[in-house]
């Protein structure tokens, strides 16, 4: 049997993990498959551990392909221009990298999605269903943020509290297992060494 490294792109469906891909099902991604770094499939195992009884993480997006980068770039900057009509293009360029991390060949950075360093996710409880965390995955604006609904300036109804607990979950599990959070990306996680 081959060794697998902490390097090895491994299935992460093969780890009791539950996985949505959503770029396959977009035509983003060529294969349904969601490949991360062996290293942080056995963090999130400990992560796991850790949620309550029954809880799981469904995984929407670990490697991406440069392709599939290109192709979440090309959508993400489409309904930016929509969502922002009156910012000019150096604008949307920030707001780009901000919420893609742009589309370079060469990712030198460990804790990339080109890599399989990181990870796009949220948690589901005992009956598959996902928890409320205040947007969907790829949300483009400021409520994406993972400390949005700490803000102790803003009056928040009692589902965006709900959200913000849910965050907090998420957040507490997470790093006690290792992982660094992004703060524009509630659902993204990445290894912090
Ligand atoms: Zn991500």
């Amino acid at each position: 049997m081959p060794k697998i490294s902490k390097n090895t792109l491994v299935d992460v469906s093969h780890y009791g993990f539950v996985v949505e891909p959503r770029y396959y099902y977009f035509g983003w991604s060529k294969s349904p498959q969601i490949l991360a770094r062996k290293s942080l499939v056995d963090m999130l195992k400990l992560a796991k551990a850790k949620l309550p009884a029954g809880y799981n993480f469904k995984i929407y997006d670990a490697y991406r392909t440069y392709e599939t980068q290109k192709k979440i770039s090309e959508s993400f900057w489409k309904r930016l221009k929509l969502m922002h009509p009156r910012l000019g293009d150096e604008m949307l360029f920030l707001l780009l990298v901000k919420f893609s991390g742009g589309v370079l060949k060469n990712v030198p950075k460990p804790d990339s999605h080109r890599n399989g360093g990181a990870l796009d996710l949220t948690i589901i409880d005992q009956h598959g269903a996902s928890l409320y965390m205040g947007t969907e995955i790829d949300d483009l604006t400021e409520k994406a943020a993972l400390d949005y609904f700490k803000n102790k300036r803003k009056k928040f109804f009692s589902m965006e509290r709900l959200a913000g607990r849910n965050r907090l979950m998420l957040e507490q599990v997470m790093t006690e297992a290792g992982f660094k959070g992004y703060k524009y990306e509630w659902w993204h996680w990445s290894s912090s060494n």
